[in-house]
């Protein structure tokens, strides 16, 4: 299935390619779970497509389209953290380098795709700037991810940054029923993914995810009349899994957003003052930016924030 949205973004790649001004580096930025990734793989797929006119488009049956899904072509590269390693290493970049030292396969363009490129080391993204410093021939590299600031300053202004924004509700509501969901669901379901396709998909068609995503709503109204011997247990418990608790900063924004909203409009409720709300917002935001730009111990952050509630 292709990829949902970014139309503004697909012409602009299509006239690159139109044009024959594809730039040797590009930068793919914006949040998680919206697409980025697919749009970057369909892209490659446009360059490397031989039955269609030049542009945005590919036909998804030649060899070039086949093979670039399963990143099994000699000319085109999927970089990505290793399975038992949570960093891209330096020799995943120079391994990139050498394949794009030799001719190309089809006479044409080579293309890699640095998957959450953020996660390069330093000693790999050292490495990375030499190719971005003496770029070779046909070759377009595309960097993903939704962190673009943890990139060294002198990569990112190699690149050309395309940025990415999530999808509106309709358009992943109109697509969850393309997937199979009933009217109630899909409306559901779009409400509660903050315009993360991704995320909205796995909420469909992982029922578990979902469940999930219910209790952590559950939690957040126990926790918020809890006394702090049980907030801090939940911290506890909550802080050992780096994903699982960015999801749970993410909802938890939400959920509060969705209050503050509540508030202004019938200001009566006063469980929480609108004022209150928004430092709470802000509060989940700083401890979000801790967890995830610092090395700050997880559960501090997190007790610091339950103090808050
Ligand atoms: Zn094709």
């Amino acid at each position: 299935m292709e990829s949902i949205g970014h139309k503004k973004e697909k012409e602009l790649l299509g006239r690159l390619i139109k044009s024959d001004r594809i730039p040797h580096a590009i930068l793919f930025s914006g949040p998680q779970k919206i697409g980025k990734k697919k749009v970057a793989i369909e892209f490659v797929k446009s360059i490397f497509c031989n039955n269609r006119e030049k542009g945005w488009g590919f036909c998804s049956e030649c060899y070039s389209c086949r093979n670039i899904d399963s990143n099994s072509i000699p000319d085109f590269n999927l970089i990505t953290t290793e399975e038992d390693s949570k960093e891209i290493k330096i020799e995943q970049i120079k391994n990139l380098q050498d394949k794009f030292s030799l001719t190309s396969f089809s006479g044409g363009y080579k293309a890699g795709i640095i998957d959450n490129a953020h996660l390069m080391n330093i000693h790999a993204q050292n490495s990375f700037l030499k190719t971005l410093e003496e770029p070779k021939g046909k070759t377009i590299i595309i960097l993903v991810t939704d962190r673009p600031d943890s990139l060294l300053p002198t990569i990112f202004s190699r690149v050309q940054n395309i940025k990415f924004s999530i999808l509106p509700k309709d358009e992943i509501e109109k697509h969850l029923k393309v997937l199979g969901a009933s009217e109630k669901e899909s409306k559901e379901i779009s409400a509660i993914s903050s315009g993360q396709i991704g995320k909205a998909i796995d909420y469909y068609a992982i029922p578990e995810k979902k469940e999930w995503f219910d209790q952590i709503m559950l939690d957040i109204n126990i926790l918020k009349t809890a006394n702090l011997g049980k907030r801090f247990q939940y911290s506890k418990e909550k802080s050992e899994n780096y994903e699982e608790l960015i999801e749970i900063l993410e909802a938890w924004e939400r959920y509060f957003r969705k209050e503050l909203i509540l508030r202004i409009i019938k200001p009566d409720n006063k469980e929480y003052s609108a004022q209150r709300l928004k430092s709470i917002i802000k509060k989940i935001e700083k401890s979000k930016y801790l967890i995830e730009n610092t090395n700050s111990s997880k559960k501090l952050v997190l007790d610091e924030l339950m103090m808050e509630l």
